[in-house]
C-alpha cells in the first residue's frame, strides 16, 4: 500500500515526526519533491536530528530510503547528512537515488544568492539553497540528470552550452565572476563518484515493490500553501508540495496512493514572506515561539525565528482539501497547554465580507482574521495515550477544529517523540 505524509499549511507542521513514526511499518520511504531548502526535525533513540535531504526512514534498518526523480538533489548535502548520522551511531542506511533525479549545480546556489541580493528588500526570503534556479533550469530543459553523469563526452558538451547562457547573466545582470566549464565538469565527476553506488531506476523498483504489496511511504516537504499552483503564489516553493505530485516525483501510478495523511499543527507558523492572516506579534507571539515545537519555533535549516499565529481553519480546510486528505494528523497540541484562552481563526473578512474559502493571493493580502476564542485546558497533556483521557477543553478544541476543516483528525501528536501519539478511530 502507498501512503503519503504531507503538510496542510506553510510547512513545519511536524511531518518529520509523523513520517518517522509511520516509518516503523514501512518498507520504503520516498522523498518526491523539494530539496535541501527545508528540514525535518526528528527525535528518536539516537538523538535529535535535522534532516534536509535524507528521507526520515534512514533511522530504521528495515527500510529503503529513496530520493525520487522529483527531488532537487544536492549531492554534497546528501553525503554530508549520511556521514553525520553514521558518525552519531546510526547504522548505514539503505539508500537509492533515482537516475532521473536532477542535481542542484553549484551555480544554482550562487544564482539564488545573487538574485536575493539584487532584489534586496523585495526578496522572497529564499533559503538560498538553489531551489528556484534549479527548477527553472529543469523546466527550461537545461538541467542535469544523475544519468547524464555517466556519459562524459555528452556531459562536457552540454556544460559548455549551458554555461554560455549563465555567464551572460553573471556578467551583465549580477556583475559577478564567471563560471568555468572545466571546473563544473570536475565537480560533477566528484558527484558521480559519490552517487554511483546508489543510482537506481526508481520507478521500476517501485513498480515491483507495489506488486509485492510492500508498504511505501511518500514523504512531502513544506505544505499546501507553498505549492506553486495552489499556494500563495509567488510566495511559494518551486516544486509541488501536494500528495498528487508524489505519483510523478516517485514514478508510480496515482491510483496507488491509498491514504493521504495531512499534517496540521495546532497553531500556525510560517517562514519567509507572504500573507499570513492569523499572524500574531509582540509578546504573545514570542511566548508561543519560545514554547512551540520541541525547543522553539526556529527554522531547521536557517535558524530563523518563525512567524507565529493562531490556528487558521480557513487555510487548513483548503490545505487539507487540495491534498486530498483521508486523515489529519493534528500535531504539537501539548504546546497550547499554557493558554487560558485559545483564539482560532474561523473566517477571513475581505472587503467587508466574511468567507471561509481560501482566496487567491491578491484577496488574501486584504483578509483580516475572524477569531473565535475557546477555553484552554491549562495542563500538560504529554504522556496521555487515549483520546478520552484528554481534558474536556482539549477534546473540544480538537473537535472544533475538525468540524471547521471538514476532515477527520485520526491522529493527535502530544509530544515530539515517536510514541507521543493518540489514535482516534473515525
Ligand atoms: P516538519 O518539517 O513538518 O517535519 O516540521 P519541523 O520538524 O520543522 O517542526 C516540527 C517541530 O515540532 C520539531 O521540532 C518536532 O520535534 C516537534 N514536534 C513534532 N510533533 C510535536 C508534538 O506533538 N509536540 C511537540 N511539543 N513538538 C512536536
Amino acid at each position: 500500500m502507498v501512503r503519503a505524509v504531507v503538510g496542510a499549511n506553510w510547512g513545519d507542521e511536524g511531518k518529520g515526526k509523523i513520517t518517522d513514526m509511520l516509518g516503523q511499518e514501512s518498507d520504503i520511504i520516498v522523498r518526491f519533491q523539494g530539496g535541501a531548502n527545508a528540514g525535518h526535525t526528528i527525535v528518536n533513540d539516537y538523538g535529535k536530528f535535522a534532516l534536509h535531504t535524507l528521507p526520515s526512514g534512514v533511522f530504521y534498518n528495515h527500510t529503503t530510503s529513496i530520493i525520487g526523480n522529483g527531488v532537487a538533489l544536492n549531492i554534497p548535502v546528501l553525503f554530508k547528512e549520511i556521514k553525520e548520522i553514521v558518525d552519531r551511531g546510526v547504522p548505514m542506511p539503505k539508500i537509492l537515488v533515482s537516475d532521473r533525479a536532477q542535481m542542484v549545480m553549484p551555480y544554482h546556489i550562487l544564482f539564488d544568492a545573487y538574485e536575493e541580493e539584487r532584489l534586496a528588500g523585495k526578496s522572497f526570503g529564499s533559503t538560498k539553497s538553489g531551489i528556484a534556479p534549479f527548477y527553472s533550469d529543469k523546466y527550461a530543459k537545461i538541467g542535469f540528470q544523475v544519468s547524464e553523469l555517466f556519459d562524459e563526452a555528452a556531459l562536457k558538451e552540454k556544460i559548455e552550452r549551458v554555461i554560455v547562457q549563465k555567464n551572460v547573466i553573471l556578467e551583465h545582470l549580477y556583475h559577478k565572476p564567471l563560471i568555468d566549464a572545466d571546473e563544473i565538469f570536475n565537480t560533477l565527476m566528484e558527484y558521480k563518484e559519490m552517487v554511483a553506488p546508489y543510482v537506481c531506476d526508481v520507478s521500476a523498483f517501485l513498480y515491483e515493490a507495489i506488486k509485492e504489496n510492500k508498504n511505501i511511504l511518500l514523504e512531502g516537504q513544506l505544505g499546501s500553501l507553498k505549492d506553486p499552483d495552489h499556494g500563495i503564489y509567488p510566495m511559494v516553493t518551486s516544486s509541488s508540495t501536494l500528495a498528487a505530485y508524489g505519483a510523478i516525483g516517485a514514478g508510480i501510478p496515482p491510483y496507488e496512493i491509498k491514504q493521504i495523511i495531512t499534517v496540521c499543527k495546532a497553531y500556525s507558523s510560517a517562514v519567509g514572506a507572504g500573507a499570513f492572516v492569523s499572524e500574531i506579534f509582540g509578546e504573545e507571539a514570542d511566548e508561543l515561539r519560545r514554547r512551540g515545537g520541541d525547543g522553539g519555533e526556529y527554522g531547521a535549516t536557517t535558524g530563523r525565528p518563525r512567524r507565529m499565529g493562531w490556528f487558521d481553519c480557513v487555510a487548513s480546510k483548503y490545505g487539507c482539501r487540495i491534498q486530498g486528505t483521508t486523515d489529519v494528523a493534528f500535531t504539537v497540541l501539548d504546546v497550547l497547554g499554557y493558554l487560558d484562552e485559545i483564539p482560532v481563526c474561523t473566517g477571513y473578512e475581505i472587503d467587508g465580507e466574511v468567507t471561509t474559502d481560501f482566496p487567491t493571493t491578491g484577496k488574501l493580502e486584504k483578509a483580516k482574521p475572524v477569531l473565535e476564542v475557546l477555553p484552554g485546558w491549562k495542563c500538560d497533556i504529554r504522556g496521555i495515550k487515549n483520546y478520552e483521557e484528554l481534558p474536556e477543553n482539549c477534546r473540544k478544541y480538537i473537535e472544533f477544529v475538525e468540524e471547521h476543516i471538514g476532515f477527520p483528525i485520526t491522529m493527535i501528536s502530544n509530544g515530539p517523540g515517536r510514541n507521543d501519539i493518540i489514535y482516534r478511530n473515525k
